[in-house]
């Protein structure tokens, strides 16, 4: 089945978007939610388990110390107040997932709530997205379906649960209805999941590696005919979890709610499926509202009541965050608005600052990395960290050629040879042979046999006109494969011609 969809800039010309997140983090705590098991990446399945996570009868939940201290600093770092006190609840139901037959969550008493973050567009336009609430809770278990198509349970012969990730701390923020983004919805919805999943790292709370799942996203899309017209009924696309396809799924329901809208047709609400190799969403089951779950506060744990110095002692100790990092990057190394910007948007914010640590200036490591690598990176099609080379060998490139061992242009070769596997710069400019010759004795050779050949270059210089001086310093470039150093040519060929 195929949607009947309206091209983007007509929707976006009829209809006023409307979006909202719920990010789901996965907290980089050494054990879980509720019990002592361990939680690492990569462990084989139904290993990082415990009665709790199963469960199993009689099993009693403890909350985690480090996972609440995690959330506080997210709800602190994204302007939300902290709960004086508030609880967990039971969400229930049935999925081979979870085994207990509910998730342990948050409901009507959230650890954080009404807070903001500012978003930055690749252009440096600047939004303000409201947040809601970030709550506590826990994550369920992975079930895998082997038999069938693209690991779809359509067509699988059987299923397997893996429960490792059950009870894993998650801290899920939810945003206000996000209004006023126009035609970059899109756009800013990407930005959103970008800036929270930076947020995450800065804060030491997740590895946030988008590739693993540790971030995840729901999507909710609604349209209506203008800014001032009530909210439209909405659709929620779960687990969108790369940053293009947060974008791709925002834009994908704007001109598909718009093709129903235009009909006459209701948007149904209803939570959607995500298909990242078509770019569409399908319908998935009709949402669900809040009492379909039977939310009830959980009996067995007692409520959280973060003590407020605490709560200011975390506050105190957060970390920078990106964004004023940004600032005070962009303010020691002296770029321009535009020129920083473009090295957010590369990525290379890291790589520059530790390419400036490995002691190359600040307009050269940038010179580097948004120059010859990212060339590189795009030729290849992969991003400028995984490049094969390092910041520091980037250092002790520009090192050698701001102690004059190196002209740009042999710095250049040099490069070309680390990129290739040839080992530090170092051992490049040795195995290729291309320091700069600053010995006088092969420069004088070569000048010699310059003037030598070109006798009439010699006679106008002697008669004072210094401009075929360059042809001469041309041919000395040549003979020594661009190894001599221009400056000291030119003052060695005056001397020779005028003494
Ligand atoms: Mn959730």
């Amino acid at each position: 089945m195929s949607d009947t969809l309206v091209p983007y800039d007509d929707a976006v010309d009829r209809y006023d978007p409307v979006f909202g997140i719920e990010v789901h983090v996965e907290l980089g705590t050494r054990t879980k939610m509720f019990d002592g098991a361990e939680q690492y990446f990569g462990a084989d399945p139904n290993t990082q388990i415990t009665p709790v996570s199963l469960g199993l009868p009689g099993a009693l939940p403890a909350v985690n110390g480090t996972a609440v201290e995690y959330a506080i600093r997210i709800g602190l770092a994204l302007n939300c107040g902290i709960a004086e006190s508030c609880r967990f609840a039971r969400k229930n139901y049935f999925y081979p997932d979870v085994p207990k037959n509910f998730q342990t969550s948050q409901y009507d008493e959230p650890i954080a709530h009404d807070g903001w973050v500012d978003v930055e567009l690749e252009d440096g336009a600047v939004f303000r997205v409201e947040i809601e609430r970030a709550h506590m809770e826990e994550d369920a278990g992975k079930n895998t379906h082997v038999g069938g198509a693209a690991g779809r349970i359509q067509g699988a012969t059987y299923s397997l649960v893996d429960y490792n990730r059950a009870g894993v701390p998650l801290v899920e923020i939810v945003t206000k209805p996000v209004t006023g983004a126009g035609e970059r919805a899109p756009e800013l919805a990407r930005a959103y999941v970008q800036t929270l999943r930076d947020m995450f790292r800065a804060l030491g709370v997740s590895e946030a590696r988008m590739e693993r799942g540790n971030v995840r996203a729901d999507v909710n899309v609604s349209l209506r005919p203008s800014s001032d017209s009530p909210l439209g009924t909405r659709t929620e696309t779960k687990n969108v979890n790369s940053f293009r396809s947060v974008e791709r799924a925002v834009r994908y329901e704007i001109s598909r709610q718009a093709a129903l809208l235009d009909a006459g047709q209701p948007v149904v609400q209803e939570t959607r499926h995500w298909h990242e190799d078509t770019g569409h969403t399908t319908s998935g089951r009709i949402k669900s509202d809040a009492e379909d779950y039977r939310y009830f506060p959980e009996p067995d744990l007692v409520p959280i009541v973060p003590d407020r110095a605490w709560v200011e002692e975390i506050r105190a100790h957060l970390p920078e965050l990106p964004a004023a990092r940004r600032r005070r990057l962009q303010a020691d190394w002296g770029y321009a608005d535009a020129e920083m910007r473009d090295v957010v948007n590369a990525g290379a914010v890291e790589l520059i600052e530790a390419t400036v640590e490995a002691g190359a200036g600040p307009a050269a490591a940038r010179k580097w990395w948004m120059g010859e690598l990212a060339r590189t990176a795009k030729e290849q099609g992969v991003d400028l960290e995984v490049l094969p080379v390092t910041p520091r060998q980037i250092g002790a490139l520009q090192r050698l050629v701001d102690s004059g061992r190196l002209t740009d242009k042999l710095a250049r070769q040099v490069l070309e040879g680390v990129l290739a596997g040839e080992g530090e710069p170092e051992e490049v400019v040795v195995a290729r042979g291309l320091e700069v010759v600053s010995d006088d004795g092969p420069l004088l050779a070569a000048i010699d046999q310059a003037l030598a050949a070109q006798p009439d270059v010699v006679a106008k210089i002697q008669g004072g006109n210094l401009g075929p001086v360059g042809a001469i310093i041309g041919a000395v470039m040549k003979a020594t494969r661009g190894q001599a150093d221009a400056a000291r040519v030119r003052e060695l060929v005056l001397e020779r011609v005028q003494s």
